[in-house]
């Protein structure tokens, strides 16, 4: 299981982390070239593959694979 986060389209709007059931998602340190601090997939081994996340996403930036 591998969740991914685009560093470069995500806006930092820290959805993901409240939609994810498992908790995958932490707030991050990761800051991108427009100025968004970018969530971290902390917990990934917890991941179900429901894809909240990926649909979720406003800006898509999410890719659960
Ligand atoms: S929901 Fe998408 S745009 Fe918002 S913080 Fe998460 S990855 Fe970034
Ligand atoms: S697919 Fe579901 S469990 Fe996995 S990171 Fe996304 S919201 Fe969380």
């Amino acid at each position: 299981m591998k969740v991914y986060i685009d560093s470069r389209i995500c806006k930092g709007c820290q959805l993901c982390i409240n939609y994810c059931p498992k908790k995958v998602f932490e707030p991050g340190d990761e800051v991108n070239d427009k100025g968004f601090v970018i969530p971290n997939v902390a917990h990934e081994e917890l991941c179900i593959r429901c894809k909240l996340c990926e649909i979720n996403c406003p800006d898509l930036a999410i890719y659960v694979e």
